[in-house]
């Protein structure tokens, strides 16, 4: 099995700044780094090189989207924007200078991220590699078609999605969003869409405030091809597993797709401080190997992973090398950097009942279009 790896420095030109904060007596905080900051994909990747692991990976090239490329989802108008502000030097009255700040860099690092995404895509379907991750950043999935949000510039998934379909003449897409934010830029894309099966897991009541409800499941023909799956705060390594064996795995058999992308946002993780789940290093691994299985199952082991959020300079980097030793169906000699710790010990015997039944719920609502 081989598995791609697809890094590019001029991601790292997406610079997200720090967030200042005047005091009522004068003077600035020390400041922050921003949520999304650069620093930790470059940590990310640091490890990734570092651990071992990338001699076992295919390296991949990064390509930059054409503004062709970008409309596959995005208006002319939400392009022209993104384009104005970014020479601008990141001016802009809307969210995108507010909770999505940009730099002039940002621009191409935007069109490296969609484009990398296609690339990728297109290396599983050539047969140049069976899997791959994609360490891309900024982000996509709550990016909509008219729209920046969420620090997402443009939706990168939806993009690769709509490129296989135009490129490939592939028809069923899955994708796969572990982010622990509701990818609603993607669902919005595909809400319609009969041939795309859409699955969210997500802290339920969390950002974007009132998506990704359980009883959104698509329209028209398409009812039953999004599947939205809240969860409780807290929900750890088991809960995160049942809901892939009793929900993700048996509708992804039976829907048979021919490609699946992953969502990867490492921000279910237990230390996140944009989250409040408590994922763990071994749990994204885990996560990641059930996809391998699934996809194994059904389309020829073709998965490709994007990077979404996560927001633990501390602890993402080693759940993103989790997740790609997933992927590859190998370990490093890397180990989680809290072992020993009891709040790691905690998270990795958390389960309650509550998390049960989010997943009960969402089997008796998905029970009218699937055999569950
Ligand atoms: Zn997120």
């Amino acid at each position: 099995m081989s598995t791609g790896y697809l890094f590019d420095e001029r991601f790292l030109g997406h610079d997200t700044g720090e967030k200042l904060i005047p005091l009522p007596l004068g003077g600035e905080l020390e400041p922050v780094e921003h949520s999304s900051a650069a620093r930790i994909t470059r940590r990310s990747h640091a490890l990734i090189a570092g651990s071992g692991l990338l001699e076992h990976l295919t390296p991949l090239e990064a390509r930059f989207a054409t503004i062709d490329d970008l409309a596959l989802y995005h208006t002319q108008q939400h392009i022209e924007h993104v384009r104005a502000v970014c020479a601008a030097g990141g001016e802009a009255g809307d969210e995108m200078g507010e909770t999505t700040p940009v730099v002039a860099a940002s621009w191409d690092a935007a069109l490296l991220a969609a484009g990398s995404a296609m690339a990728a895509a297109d290396a599983i379907i050539e047969g140049r590699v069976d899997n791959a991750y994609v360490l891309l950043r900024p982000p996509g999935h709550h990016a909509t078609a008219a729209a920046s949000m969420g620090f997402c510039l443009f939706n990168n998934v939806v993009i690769a999605a709509r490129h296989v379909r135009r490129a490939h003449h592939v028809e069923r897409i899955m994708i796969v969003d572990w982010d622990v934010h509701h990818g609603n830029g993607t669902e919005s894309a595909f809400y319609g869409d009969a041939d795309t099966l859409f699955v969210s897991l997500h802290q339920e009541d969390w950002y974007p405030l009132g998506r990704g409800k359980v009883t959104d499941v698509g329209q028209g023909t398409a009812a039953g091809r999004t599947v939205n799956i809240p969860l409780p705060p807290g929900t750890g390594d088991i809960g995160y597993l049942e809901a892939f064996e009793r929900v993700i795995g048996p509708i992804g058999r039976q829907f048979a797709p021919q490609i699946i992308f992953i969502s990867a946002g490492q921000d279910p993780s237990m230390m996140d401080p944009l989250g409040r789940m408590m994922v763990t290093m071994e749990g994204f691994r885990r996560l990641a190997a059930f996809m391998v299985d699934l996809a194994a199952s059904c389309c020829d082991g073709a998965l490709v992973a994007l990077q979404e959020g996560g927001y633990s300079a501390a602890y993402v980097p080693f759940c993103t090398l989790a997740a790609i030793e997933g992927l590859a169906g190998r370990r490093s000699a890397v180990r989680d950097p809290y072992e020993g710790s009891s709040e790691l010990d905690r998270s990795r015997r958390e389960y309650r009942r509550q998390q049960s039944l989010a997943i009960d719920e969402v089997i008796a609502v998905q029970k009218a279009y699937w055999n569950l």
